[in-house]
């Protein structure tokens, strides 16, 4: 059964002490209540005194992996929802991040985020690495219960059925990236889309350099893509942001049993393969 918001709250708290306690840590990243937007967002707590702060709600929409990448040098202390804790299992196994560095508090039992809809076909709901835990574990014949039924997005749309989907959605994008900043495996120093030398985007916005924005980006997610959900959250005109990514995540699964982030140890999609394959692949 998922976890209810107070009771991960309640025990965000406790546990916070003694993380404080336990380690030498630069900060403890969680979810807070925003001073000025009254939101739930991202929190950088010093102190042991600050821990009551914390709280989870059912809009701690941020992925809050991809904060730490800015003080990787540093031990850091992080609440993981389950699909951020695959964020992190990914970035162990790519070495993005050095797993000593992290002190992980994962929530199990995640009761998920309102309107994101990534969420309702959720295949993890408790993390997959942890150093301490809070709420409780949801078992797999729970999870199976919960997924009875669910369809993915388009799951049985024809290629041109989907085709004719992503032509309208992608025809409301502004270009304003704000699904590239949210998401926790779009981490690139330097992205494709403000390279200049070579330019392989043009300035402006127009429905042939949204769709080619789309794809490029969505050629980087398969073996990446953990399913979170946050481009489409962060997403201001509402686009069905994951519609082509989910479908490649779900192909990787259906065609090699592939999850991303699932463990720190799994080797990363395009790291592992054989030349002798005859499988059909994501183009298919
Ligand atoms: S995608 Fe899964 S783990 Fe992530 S917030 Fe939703 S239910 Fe929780
Ligand atoms: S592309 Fe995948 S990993 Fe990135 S934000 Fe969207 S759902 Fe999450
Ligand atoms: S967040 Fe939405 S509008 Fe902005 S680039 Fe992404 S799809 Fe386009």
């Amino acid at each position: 059964m998922a976890t209810s918001y107070n009771e991960i709250t309640r025990e965000l708290r406790e546990i916070a002490a003694e993380v404080f306690a336990e380690h030498d840590i630069k900060h403890l990243l969680g979810f807070g209540r925003g001073e000025f937007s009254g939101l739930t967002e991202p929190v950088f707590l010093k102190s042991p005194e600050e821990a009551e702060r914390l709280i989870f709600q059912d809009d701690a929409a941020p992925m809050l992996s991809k904060y730490l990448l800015k003080y990787k040098p540093d031990l850091q202390a992080v609440v993981a929802k389950p699909c951020d804790s695959r964020a992190l299992a990914y970035y162990i196994s790519e070495a993005k991040i050095d797993r000593d560095n992290l002190v992980i508090i994962g929530i199990n039992g995640c009761p998920g985020i309102e309107g994101n809809t990534a969420c309702q076909e959720c295949d993890t709901r408790n993390p997959v690495i942890a150093d301490y835990t809070v709420g409780e574990e949801m078992s797999q014949e729970e999870l199976a219960a919960e997924l009875e039924g669910v369809k993915y997005l388009l799951e049985d749309m024809t290629p041109a059925e989907r085709r004719e989907h992503y032509s309208r959605e992608f025809s409301r994008c502004t270009q304003c990236y704000a699904c590239r900043d949210a998401c926790p495996v779009c981490y690139c120093d330097h992205c494709y889309v403000e390279s200049n030398q070579p330019e392989w985007l043009e300035e402006g916005s127009s429905a042939d350099k949204d769709m080619i924005f789309h794809l490029m980006r969505t050629m980087h997610m398969p073996g990446r893509c953990v399913n979170c959900g946050a481009c489409e959250m962060a997403c201001p005109e509402g686009i069905e942001m994951r519609s082509m990514t989910t479908h490649l995540y779900h192909r990787a699964r259906k065609l090699y049993d592939y999850r991303p982030g699932i463990s720190p140890e799994q080797p990363t999609l395009f790291s592992d393969f054989d030349k002798e394959d005859s499988e059909p692949g994501f183009l298919q």
